[in-house]
């Protein structure tokens, strides 16, 4: 019988993350208006590597308000307080880990109502946070013919981290989404790359101009797709590429980075 048809709760389980390391914050730097770069270290850092590019981390904020750091629990299906709140955790890319200085760069975009956003704006040396990861990264086919990488500003920091490691004999369109022209940042030197900033109109939603790019962009036999940003538009962004244009699953690794209208932590897909 069925946990409904007995009348008992279903339970989610489900695999518990790696545990949280604490970590303070060491520098603060503004890489523009609308990304703020964060450097992390501690001793518990000891030890966290991160071998694929565009994987993630989850980074544990202390509560609106409050100044302290508690560690949740994980109750076999979510992080949770002792008061049974939940706490304050967001998913970032782990962009640059040194393992022998103990550094840890999150690289966050500033945006309107966001805990994490808010937190990254007034975060100084010293202020105190944790992460649990690394989370999935990315595998690079080195038989692609092409990659073409498209993503709003969330997904600069895993498109940087993916220039830096595709192969430079293959070449790569990216695809830029930003919803404010001070969003445009400097992005790593790949020899065979072609950028492409679409900017998104005021009032439109989030991903219509990047999605309308790609319709436009060459899909060669053998391309390799990556693309992230706002749920909605990657579910968009999936149709098109799977249904309208035939490829295959393997062919293209879409995610969805945040939820329009929606915040916590689990805004991603
Ligand atoms: C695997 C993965 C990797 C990610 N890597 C990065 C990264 O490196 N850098 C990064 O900045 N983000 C990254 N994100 C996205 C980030 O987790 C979300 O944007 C998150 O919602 C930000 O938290 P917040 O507390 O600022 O906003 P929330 O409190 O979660 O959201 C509050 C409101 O802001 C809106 N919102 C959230 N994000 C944005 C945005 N970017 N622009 C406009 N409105 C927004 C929400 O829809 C909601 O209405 C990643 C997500 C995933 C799943």
């Amino acid at each position: 019988m069925s946990p409904s048809e007995t009348g008992e709760a279903s339970v989610r389980v489900r695999k518990e993350p790696p545990p949280f390391r604490q970590v303070v914050v060491r520098r603060v730097e503004s890489l523009s208006p609308r990304m703020i770069r964060v450097t992390f270290t501690g001793p518990d850092l000891e030890g966290f590597t991160v071998d694929k590019p565009a994987s993630s981390v989850r980074l544990l904020l202390p509560s609106l308000g409050e100044q302290t750091l508690v560690v949740p629990a994980w109750n076999g299906n979510e992080f949770l307080l002792s008061d049974g709140q939940r706490p304050t955790i967001r998913t970032f890319t782990p962009r640059r880990v040194d393992p022998v200085a103990l550094e840890l760069d999150l690289d966050i975009v500033v945006h309107d109502g966001g805990a994490a956003s808010e937190w990254v704006v007034a975060a100084a040396p010293g202020h105190r946070a944790a992460v649990s990861g690394p989370g999935r990264g990315y595998s690079i086919d080195s038989n692609a013919s092409g990659f073409l990488l498209a993503g709003d500003e969330t997904a600069i920091p895993a498109m940087s981290q993916l220039l830096e490691a595709l192969p430079d004999r293959t070449p790569v369109d990216v695809i830029i989404e930003v919803a404010h022209k001070d969003a445009r940042l400097a992005l790593p030197d790949h020899r065979d790359a072609t950028v492409e900033w679409c900017d998104l109109p005021p009032g439109v939603p989030p991903g219509s101009a990047l999605i309308t790019a790609v319709r436009g962009a060459h899909l060669e036999q053998g391309i390799r797709v990556w693309g992230a940003g706002e749920a909605a538009a990657m579910h968009r962004l999936r149709r098109y590429l799977f249904e309208d244009r035939g490829l295959a699953r393997t062919e293209a690794t879409v995610r969805g980075y945040w939820k329009h209208g929606r915040g916590g932590e689990d805004n991603g897909e």
